[in-house]
């Protein structure tokens, strides 16, 4: 058997393709959507995310732009360069790109932004509603996810999820939502002990560790769905997820190839997300 492969290029375009008519409704009533990248310090790994992000604004017509900031900055200065953005009505998403020099709290900077304007759903009020159920910006990556899974027509209702992470970006807002859909939910992490005995009762897996081949044929059980977050540089500069694709392709049922799977699909999500956010901030009835 090889696993069926989860293609997040393809459904990232259809993603992209689906948000046309939104943005040309919001486009007659005068509107460009907008949409701006802070940037601190000259991270490469950052620039390549931040490139992909400004080139899907341009394909779909989005107004994209990224704001560089010197790594020597102050908090004071971010939060003042964040501030502008709030206050400019023709901004309607913002993001700070992580991950931040040191001595930066993103948690304390992810607090400044508008929570209307906060596309990537960091804000503590985006997290309390997505914990509530009623989430308002989905974190993009955790949003890709389910999305993929639900395209392939994976059930998740009472399946057994294991989700490998619990970064706030990836792990746990995933395990929230697969809540959500009714699995029944395990979160593993670097202190789980016997990790395999998790991995070999997931229907669902998803893994999100940042640890290149943490995950071989012998950890998946036949059939399952498995969901690889994880972009990993191996010494010989190829990108590489934390599942070993060859021995899981053997007995996953579905698998998602990196690169090409989880990424895409962050992107996409995150242009649905400044779309929405045009949409609350400037069409009265999506106002809540
Ligand atoms: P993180 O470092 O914040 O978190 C990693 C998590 O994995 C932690 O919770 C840790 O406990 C767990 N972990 C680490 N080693 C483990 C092990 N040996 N066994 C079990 N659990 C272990 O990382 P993150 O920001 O959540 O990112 C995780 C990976 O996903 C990274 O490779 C990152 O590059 C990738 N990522 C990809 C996308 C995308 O769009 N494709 C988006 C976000 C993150």
């Amino acid at each position: 058997m090889s696993a069926r492969t989860l293609d997040g290029k393809a459904l990232g375009q259809r993603v992209l393709q689906a948000l046309a008519p939104r943005i040309a409704r919001l486009s007659q009533q005068g509107i460009t959507v907008k949409l701006r990248v802070l940037r601190v310090g000259d991270d490469p790994a950052s620039k390549v995310y931040v490139g992909a992000k400004l080139r899907a604004c341009q394909a779909i017509g989005i107004d994209g732009g990224d704001i560089e900031l010197p790594a020597q900055i102050t908090p004071g200065a971010i939060f003042e360069q964040i501030s502008m953005l709030n206050r400019d009505r023709s901004v309607h998403g913002i993001l700070v790109q992580l991950p931040l020099p040191r001595g930066f709290d993103p948690h304390l900077i992810a607090m400044q932004l508008e929570p209307t304007k906060d596309v990537d759903g960091f804000h503590a009020v985006n997290l309390g509603r997505l914990l509530q159920g009623r989430a308002r910006f989905i974190p993009c990556t955790a949003a890709g996810v389910i999305r993929l899974l639900d395209d392939a027509g994976v059930e998740l209702r009472g399946q057994n999820a294991v989700v490998i992470g619990r970064s706030e970006i990836a792990g746990k807002p995933v395990a929230l939502l697969l809540t959500e859909r009714d699995a029944t939910v395990t979160v593993c992490h670097s202190k789980t002990r016997d990790l395999a005995a998790y991995t070999r009762n997931a229907d669902v897996l998803v893994v999100a560790a940042g640890r290149a081949g943490l995950i071989d044929g012998s950890m998946v059980k036949p059939g399952a769905a498995v969901i690889d977050v994880g972009v990993n540089r191996t010494d010989a500069g190829a990108l590489v997820g934390d599942v070993d694709q060859v021995s899981v392709a053997m007995r996953a049922g579905f698998l998602t190839p990196v690169p090409g799977g989880v990424g895409p699909m962050t992107v996409a999500m995150l242009m649905e997300n400044t779309v929405r956010a045009a949409e609350l901030q400037c069409l009265d009835e999506n106002v809540q």
